[in-house]
């Protein structure tokens, strides 16, 4: 491993900020680096992150957190150097993380494919996170083992297993005797069938529930995490919770407000971040924000459905400090939007935001998809039709963000195709001049680039994921020239078929 020491940089502030919720065990004399692609600002807003942390500490790893930035190969506990880590566990949420860890390690001097880091003392390299229940074929070349679905319930079997005397192939061989353990030098190597499956946990009271510290440097500032419920009832064919995550699990409300009660007595915080798909699906709602009310707390919802927004909802964001509220209308077209498996229709949503400025909001992030199956110019101008209905009608200041639509395995709309580049930017060419002329209103149009990435690496085949570290690898190589690779490269057959020899059907 190349040394990370390059200039003295710690992470004392980030530390000193923090306040920890739950007394947490050293984990014993095996250090694991636990790191998250992104920020830390990003990474320890997310409740996964927190969860694994501590299950790794109390299952026998003495984990350390590393993020991409701003200390990179530093932990945040000692600030101690990437290289003195034997086990690197990487959490990936998303498709376009992968790249950003395989980069992590280049710099390091790690090598990031499996294969040709297969010898003794080269780190052993362990992924999981939301895109093994999508698809983990995309981690496959840089991962020594994959942890498929909810990490929880498998990882007493990983440190264990980290923990045993024996050489590399050995501690391998062992990691694949659980069934939710991908290990590609024994899955896929061999060429045999497999009955793998993704964990789930039935219920998630099991869980942990809440976050480990209060992080008021990450991107929720001074906000206790807790989990409602995981999986989703509703079935937007885009969309890949229904399918791939299960089904909606949701945990008591005494349970939850217990755990707001206990955090209140150990730390200072100001607001609850309810760690939830849809906050409004949740039946004891109306419980959780009146126990909030009484315990003087703020709250915050990563993003509202329009049909399930109410005022007890936005008068809770707003004793919060909150002065914005998310929606995701998708399309600004009733019949597409309905295509799309999201009910509520244009006048359902400018009367919720009406209701909205009502209550003190004063501002509105929208999110829109373009390139959605059935979709055609008037439908993309209709985004600017509705964002002018909405400015208007309510004055409320507003932010469309507007990404291309990339079909997912799994999801109702798996089989729909992925748009040409041209026609994404034809389309996106459309639409910015007509928001140009909204009043009060910004455009965010997000990068096609990225989400020809991200549709690339979610039908990934093992042979796909080797390309990508290849081609990540190859430090002269132009992104446009990855990207085309990367693309040519797609085969949903063959990543189908490989999958389905695992026991991982799609
Ligand atoms: S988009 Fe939201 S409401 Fe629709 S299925 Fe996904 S999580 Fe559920």
């Amino acid at each position: 491993m190349r040394s990370t020491a390059t200039a003295w940089a710690s992470w004392a502030d980030y530390r000193e900020s923090e306040s920890l919720l739950t007394e947490i065990p050293s984990g014993g004399d095996l250090p694991a680096a636990l790191f998250f692609p992104a920020d830390y600002s990003v990474g320890m807003a997310n409740l996964g992150y927190h969860y694994i942390y501590r299950k790794l500490r109390e299952s026998g790893l003495s984990a350390e957190r590393f993020f991409l930035s701003p200390i990179p190969y530093r932990s945040v506990e000692g600030d101690t150097l990437l290289e003195r880590f034997g086990v690197i566990m990487a959490g990936i949420s998303y498709e376009c993380d992968v790249p950003a860890l395989l980069r992590w390690l280049v710099n390091a001097g790690v090598e990031p494919a499996r294969k040709r880091r297969d010898r003794e003392g080269a780190p052993i390299i362990g992924t999981g996170g939301a895109l093994t229940y999508i698809n983990p074929l995309s981690l496959s070349d840089v991962s020594d083992f994959i942890v498929l679905g909810d990490g929880l319930p498998v990882l007493d079997h990983v440190a264990e297993t980290l923990r045993r005397k024996g050489s590399r192939t050995e501690i391998l061989r062992w990691l694949a005797e659980h069934p939710s353990i991908l290990v590609p030098s024994v899955h896929l190597d061999s060429g045999l069938t497999f009955e793998l499956s993704a964990a789930k946990r039935c219920d998630i009271s099991e869980d942990y529930g809440h976050g480990c510290w209060i992080a008021p440097k990450s991107a929720f500032g001074d906000t206790f995490l807790v989990e409602l419920q995981r999986g989703c009832a509703r079935g937007c064919k885009y969309c890949t919770l229904p399918s791939r995550f299960g089904a909606l699990r949701q945990r008591p409300v005494g349970m939850v407000l217990s755990d707001i009660e206990s955090a209140c007595k150990k730390a200072t915080f100001g607001r609850v971040g309810l760690v939830t798909p849809e906050a409004s699906d949740y039946r004891s709602l109306d419980d959780l924000l009146d126990g909030l009310r009484r315990l003087d707390k703020g709250v915050s919802f990563a993003s509202l459905r329009a049909d399930g927004l109410n005022r007890r909802m936005l008068r809770a964001l707003r004793s919060g400090g909150w002065r914005s509220v998310t929606v995701a209308p998708e399309s600004g077209d009733d019949n597409l939007r309905a295509s799309c498996g999201k009910g509520f229709t244009n006048d359902k949503l400018t009367e919720a935001l009406c209701m909205a400025k009502e209550e003190g909001i004063s501002s509105v992030k929208l999110y829109f998809m373009i390139g959605l199956p059935g979709e055609n110019s008037s439908h993309v101008l209709s985004i600017a039709d509705l964002c002018g209905r909405i400015g208007g009608e309510t004055g409320l200041k507003l932010t469309a963000a507007v990404s291309p639509f990339v079909p997912k395995p799994g999801t109702g709309w798996s089989g729909a195709d992925f748009s040409k580049e041209a026609e994404l930017q034809g389309k996106f060419a459309i639409l910015s001049k007509a928001m140009r002329r909204l009043p009060k209103t910004t455009f965010q149009r997000s990068s096609i680039k990225e989400a020809v990435l991200e549709y690339a690496l979610s039908w990934a085949s093992s042979r796909v994921s080797e390309m990508t570290t290849e081609l990540i690898k190859d430090t002269g190589a132009a992104r446009g020239s990855i990207l085309r690779q990367l693309t040519a490269g797609i085969d949903k057959n063959e990543a189908e078929s490989e999958l389905e020899r695992l026991g991982l059907l799609f």
